[in-house]
Parts: C-alpha cells; sequence; structure tokens
C-alpha cells in the first residue's frame, strides 16, 4: 500500500490494517528459514499526519510470530505488541534544516521519496524492530547437546551426565524445604 502526501487529509490519516499471514513472506527471501512467520493477521492503527515539511508516523502493531529458538532450533510464539512513533522525512530535504532538525532531535526519523508513504514497508521494518534481542524460546532454555544433539530442554542425555561433575549435579538436585 502506498499513499500520495498529497491524499493525507489536514487532520491526518488514520488507518485500521490487516495483514494476513502468508504477507511477511514477501519480504523475507525463501530459504532464510530463522525468518520470522506470522501465524495470526496482524493488526495495525496507523496515524500519519503532515507536520510542515515532514509527516509523524505513530502506531500500533500486534500479531503473533512464530521465530525459530536460537539455542534449541525450536520453533516459539511471540507475542508482537509494537507501538511506533517516527517521522518520515522527503529525502529532498536534509535533516540538517533547522524545522527538521527540531523534530528528529526529539524522534527518530526516516527518509522517504518525498511522494509517496510506502505503509508495508513500515509495518515490516516495526515487526522486524519488535523482535527481541535474543530469541530464545525461554530465558533458561537448556539448547542441544554439543555432542549428540539431544535437546535439553526435553530429554537428558548420557553425554550430559557424564560432562557434570557429581558435587554439581547434587547441588542441582536440591531443592529448599518450603517455607513461609
Ligand atoms: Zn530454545
Ligand atoms: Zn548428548
Amino acid at each position: 500500500m502506498l499513499i500520495r502526501i498529497d491524499e493525507i487529509p489536514k487532520a491526518g490519516l488514520q488507518l485500521h490494517l490487516h495483514r494476513k499471514p502468508e504477507w511477511l513472506s514477501q519480504f523475507v527471501e525463501p530459504d532464510d528459514v530463522i525468518a520470522p512467520r506470522l501465524i495470526k493477521t496482524l493488526n495495525v492503527d496507523l496515524e500519519i499526519v503532515r507536520e510542515k515539511k515532514f509527516f509523524k508516523v505513530t502506531g500500533v502493531e500486534k500479531g503473533i510470530l512464530e521465530l525459530l529458538c536460537h539455542r534449541c532450533g525450536e520453533p516459539f510464539e511471540f507475542r508482537l505488541d509494537e507501538s511506533f512513533e517516527f517521522v518520515l522525512v522527503g529525502t529532498e530535504f536534509s535533516p540538517k534544516e533547522e524545522e527538521v532538525e527540531l523534530t528528529a532531535e526529539e524522534m527518530d526519523y526516516e527518509f522517504f521519496d518525498g511522494e509517496k508513504i510506502d505503509v508495508e514497508k513500515i509495518l515490516v521494518e516495526q515487526i522486524f524492530l519488535a523482535m527481541p534481542q535474543k530469541i530464545l524460546c525461554s530465558e533458561d532454555c537448556k539448547g542441544l547437546c554439543p555432542q549428540c544433539g539431544a535437546n535439553l530442554n526435553r530429554e537428558t542425555c548420557n553425554c550430559s551426565q557424564t560432562r557434570i561433575n557429581p558435587m554439581f549435579q547434587a547441588l542441582a538436585n536440591w531443592k529448599p524445604s518450603p517455607s513461609k
């Protein structure tokens, strides 16, 4: 979806958008196995308001992504609920221009061609920005055994047992008695 800037009313443009799960696949390489997948419709509220020479974009993007854990390789669901706010500046304006500079100091800004705003690009970028830095199915994912490849979240393999110092094993099994 492209929006020509002359289509944006003075009061701003409010959009409620929905994107089907298949939509995301056109923006990732087909052989990229670790790329995020959308597993439910993406719902977006977006507002674009002209402010003199630039456009302020605010929005909320919600959906459910399927990501692959970087430690164990298992897919897991990631709830996307991302609010964003930034300024779009036409490439014909340098951000050094006083007016833009003032705003750009306070907010993130991005360039566009000065005529058409590519809404799809905004939606995809926000998905990638919202992804966690550490992509893990859980904070304490045990990963895979480097020797036999067993998923240590689900099973304990024999190689891991022989590696663990018996004293640490005793500590691992120790549970504090419940106290109140
Ligand atoms: Zn994991
Ligand atoms: Zn193993």
